[in-house]
């Protein structure tokens, strides 16, 4: 029997995710690093073996239903239970754009990945997560999911034309306060981490902040205390506006 923590974190190959395993398996966590390319999610594992973590490469394609299901059967089989889940992996499809003009099958891909597979991997490893007792949930959100920073003719953030990434990271959202609601009183939390603006193939390289600043704000979620908050958004500097 495992006496770690068993934390999962899909999307964790490269980026922010993988910054987020490193961190947890630097607080002690045995960390699932979750990968829809087992072979990129190896080389990750193994990198962070290499400095001396508990962590594990676990295939997992979050808008293939088989490959979820697999991935909590072993998970079950193994460990028993799930501590955290890092709901991480999400895609600004290839072609995304403003509302005039974005093409539906680039809007239903970014909803494909970002919500409707967030929220299969969820369902998945729930009863995983509730057999912990004091588990968390933290989804990856983004300043761009903000009405009230999209909304601001003088925010950086209305001039952004990607309506597949908004929308869906704004229903993931949702998802959050939703689930939150659900599990009240459970023992477990469930919040949106936003990273801000960081260096990876997604935000840019040229993006101010490291994975690792962008990770802290996710795995400080991850480890809440049992009074911790539940339902919110949160970037470094605090509770995110809706
Ligand atoms: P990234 O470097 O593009 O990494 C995204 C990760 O998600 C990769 O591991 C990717 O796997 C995985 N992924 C994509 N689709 C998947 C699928 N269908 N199944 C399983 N895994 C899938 O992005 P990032 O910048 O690290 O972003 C991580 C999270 O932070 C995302 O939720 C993003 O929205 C959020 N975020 C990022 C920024 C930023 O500035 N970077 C800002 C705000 C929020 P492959 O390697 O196989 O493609």
């Amino acid at each position: 029997m495992d006496t770690n923590k068993i934390a999962l974190v899909t999307g964790a190959n490269k980026g922010i995710g993988k910054e987020i395993a490193r961190q947890l398996g630097e607080r002690g966590f045995t960390v699932l690093v979750g990968s829809r390319d087992a072979e990129r999610g190896a080389v990750a594992a193994k990198e962070l073996v290499a400095e001396g973590l508990d962590t594990r490469v676990l295939q997992l394609e979050v808008t293939d239903a088989a490959s979820i299901r697999t991935a909590a059967g072993e998970v079950e089989a193994t460990y028993g239970r799930l501590d955290v889940l890092v709901n991480n992996a999400a895609i600004i499809p290839e072609g995304d754009d403003g509302v005039s003009s974005i093409e539906a099958g680039v809007l239903r891909s970014a909803f494909e990945t970002n919500v409707l597979g967030l929220v299969a991997v969820t369902q998945a490893f729930l009863p995983l997560l509730q057999r912990a007792g004091q588990a968390r949930i933290v989804n990856l959100s983004t300043s761009l999911a903000s009405f009230a920073q999209v909304g601001d003719p003088e925010s950086r953030m209305s001039t952004v034309r990607t309506l597949g990434y908004n929308a869906s990271k704004a229903a993931v959202n949702m998802v959050t306060v939703m689930l939150a609601n659900e599990l009240r009183g459970t023992g477990v939390l469930v919040n949106a981490a936003d990273p801000g603006n960081c260096a990876t193939d997604m935000g840019g390289w040229s993006a101010a902040r490291t994975p690792a600043q962008g990770a802290a704000v996710a795995v400080r979620l991850a480890m809440l205390p049992a009074d911790g908050p539940t339902g919110y958004v949160y970037a470094e500097e605090g509770q995110l506006p809706w």
